[in-house]
């Protein structure tokens, strides 16, 4: 069987969004599932609305991803001598023709057309006629489309889907300035590149007819397509900017996972029986474009922090630690010993539902210099709990060995001197080591803390709490 080729063909007047990223994912899939080949193609025909800083952006936004292409990124904007050659080759067949009218006679026929309750097509008015440019004339190039007969489309998704050839336009594919317009470039395109399946969003279904009859004019085979449905807000409207981020990019910065951004855009539209949760293996090897459904995907902005709370609880602490990194940063902190953020993200990451919480939750564990707040201070730190802190510090010093037990043990120790129950050191303890009065178990914080940390960290409050020079925040 012939190689299989697809490609994703974004144009750079964006960020990468949701949809595209599906789109790309899906082509990606396809590919890897079947041993082909994956391209990236930077539609940048248009060159008022494209611009490098989309370019890099997507760029990106797909590496971030980890959707490596096997070639590419092409682009359009290079390549206008191709498109000229496939014009050439068009006229040569008898497949288009100039278009002499101007942009206002155009305008009037298609407010006409429209006012009797027509479709606004072109009145093919210059298609029986040979004349060629003079000087100084500037024409468009018309394909000349079929009139007649039907064009069907095998959709993967949709099944088929027949055109009446009635309803096609003959659109113009080179504009009176000589560029080519956005139909020609993606055939032209798709033919050089051997490309054999597009699956694309639904929106360009009714572009396909239209681009398949520029195939049957080249004398070349169509590709196969599949049209994924739209993707949805929660009030059934195609997604947009109103129902919060779209880009890939804003969902990167609100710390999810590019796994977990993976996942759930594989989800918008495919299913494979109930599994929720795919590493980037399963997906490539189970992605199977008979089970994308016809039906609208609706983005669930509460499922999608889930599926990403299930890959943050499945990732390695290493990996995480990296991750997490950056975001500490943010908030002020300077992390440089990563074998100790790997211990405090391994105790956190099943806490957090993104990599901001999970910083979040890091934060006391790598700070310097801790800030107390103050309401848990005024409720938990009073004398006689510094005196037992202290107490504590003590008997953690004496340790042997640096182990939960142990420093259960040694907790144990101190409450039953004082006849107390366990939250009456805990919280105290808690606030002391960690500002707050949130935090996994106390036992597991003194581990992964380490012995100085936390013996230096009681001493100090007390000392501090009694000069008056603990940082307090309110
Ligand atoms: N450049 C087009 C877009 O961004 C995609 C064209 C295609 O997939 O055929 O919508």
């Amino acid at each position: 069987m012939a190689e299989i080729r697809t490609r994703f063909a974004p144009s750079p007047t964006g960020h990468l969004h949701i949809g595209g990223a599906r789109t790309a994912l899906f082509n990606y899939l396809y590919a890897r599932r079947k041993g082909g080949r994956f391209l990236l193609r930077i539609e940048d025909t248009d060159r008022r609305r494209s611009e490098q800083r989309y370019v890099d952006a997507i760029l990106e936004s797909m590496e971030w991803l980890c959707l490596y292409y096997d070639e590419g990124p092409f682009f359009q904007s290079r390549r206008g001598d191709y498109y000229r050659e496939i014009v050439e080759k068009l006229f040569a067949a008898g497949h288009c023709y100039y278009c002499f009218c101007s942009p206002e006679e155009l305008d009037a026929k298609r407010e006409a057309a429209q006012k009797q309750g027509r479709k606004a097509l072109y009145d093919r008015s210059c298609r029986a006629s040979a004349r060629k440019p003079q000087a100084g004339e500037s024409p468009v190039v018309r394909f000349r489309s079929p009139v007649e007969g039907l064009t069907a489309v095998d959709d993967l998704v949709r099944g088929r889907v027949v055109f009446d050839n009635k309803e096609l336009d003959d659109l113009i594919l080179l504009r009176s300035d000589g560029t080519p317009t956005f139909h020609l470039v993606v055939v032209a395109d798709d033919l050089d590149m051997g490309i054999t399946h597009i699956l694309r969003g639904e929106d360009h279904l009714s572009n396909t007819p239209k681009q398949i009859q520029i195939y049957r004019a080249l004398d070349a085979v169509p590709p196969r397509y599949g049209h994924m449905p739209l993707i949805v807000g929660a009030d059934r409207a195609r997604l947009s900017k109103r129902h919060g981020a779209t880009s890939v990019q804003a969902y990167r910065e609100q710390g999810f996972l590019p796994e977990a951004v993976l996942n759930y855009l594989a989800r918008l539209g495919w299913s494979h029986g109930d599994q929720e949760i795919f590493s980037r293996e399963q997906l490539c090897e189970l992605f199977d474009i008979s089970e994308v459904g016809k039906a609208a995907a609706a983005f669930d902005m509460e499922k999608f922090a889930w599926v990403n709370f299930q890959h943050l609880k499945q990732s390695d602490p290493k990996d995480l630690a990296r991750q997490v990194t950056p975001f500490l940063e943010q908030r002020g902190c300077s992390v440089c010993d990563q074998q100790y953020l790997s211990a405090v993200v391994a105790l956190l990451r099943e806490r957090a539902h993104t990599l901001v919480e999970l910083a979040e939750a890091a934060e006391f564990f790598v700070v310097e210099e801790l800030e107390y707040d103050a309401k848990a201070v005024a409720k938990f730190l009073e004398e006689e709990s510094l005196e037992k802190i202290r107490e504590l510090a003590a008997a953690l010093e004496g340790l042997d060995r640096w182990s939960h037990d142990d420093i259960e043990a040694a907790f144990h120790r101190i409450l039953d001197k004082h006849g107390l129950k366990l939250g009456k050191l805990a919280q105290p303890v808690r606030v002391a080591l960690s500002g707050g009065t949130v935090s996994p178990g106390i036992f597991e914080v003194c581990e992964v803390l380490g012995r100085a940390r936390t013996i230096s960290r009681l001493r100090q409050c007390c000392e501090q709490l009694e000069s008056g020079t603990l940082k307090l925040r309110s």
